[in-house]
């Protein structure tokens, strides 16, 4: 199946195609149709089965639907990470991707001054790829906020408990908009896992490749 028939619009295939990308792999061909009706979903897959297009993809074609209408500077898509690597290569491919269309994205993470990553927010920025940390620690700086927010993506859910982040987790959802649509991607749905999607996702669809 090409990309275009997932739904996604020429500058979204064109961007895919110049990176060399063929065909949708086996999550992205689960995963796209089911983000792009704005359903919850909670997706089991491991890294390396394209599960990073299979969320940015259907995020960047919806954001810039709407950027037709709008543009407005708060947050509309919040991913969060469990590391400051996989934030910076996530915010990498969602670069590339949305090359051909006009959305910004931060990579924000600890470790670093926070000034550049604040001017940046101030400008605008459509996409953030957190760590829960820092994010929180932003929030509580008022440099960010959550008032525009339509989309929640929880990336490598279970690395991220394993790493201690439950509570930072739950005190981020506590504070973004109740009606948005969030999307869970983790290598192992367990018990854990599972008791984390219940408070933070929406009778989600269900995929595992
Ligand atoms: P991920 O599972 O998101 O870490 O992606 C693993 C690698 O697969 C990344 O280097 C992507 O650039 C690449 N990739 C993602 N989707 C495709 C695709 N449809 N065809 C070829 N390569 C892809």
């Amino acid at each position: 199946m090409p990309f275009s028939k997932l739904g996604l619009s020429d500058p979204i295939v064109k961007a895919v195609t110049e990176l060399g990308y063929k065909t949708p792999t086996p999550i992205q061909e689960k995963a796209i149709p089911v983000i792009m009706t704005g359903k919850d979903l909670l997706a089991a897959a491991q890294t390396g089965t394209g599960k990073t297009a299979s969320f940015v993809l259907p995020i960047i074609q919806m954001l810039s639907e709407e950027q037709r209408q709008v543009r407005r500077k708060r947050i509309r898509a919040l991913i969060l990470v469990p590391t400051r690597e996989l934030a910076v290569q996530v915010e990498e491919n969602i670069a590339q991707y949305s090359k051909h269309l006009s959305l910004s994205s931060l990579a924000m993470y600890g470790g670093v001054d926070s000034k550049q990553q604040k001017q940046q927010l101030i400008e605008g920025v459509d996409i953030l790829v957190a760590t829960p940390g820092r994010l929180l620690d932003m929030y509580s700086q008022r440099a960010v906020h959550f008032d525009e927010l339509d989309v929640l993506v929880l990336d490598e859910a279970d690395r991220m408990l394993d790493m201690g982040f439950i509570d930072d987790i739950n005190k981020i959802v506590e504070r973004l908009p109740l009606e948005r649509q969030n999307l869970l991607f983790s290598a192992t749905l367990s018990k854990q896992v599972r008791i984390l999607a219940k408070t933070a996702i929406n009778n989600p669809v269900e995929i595992s490749v």
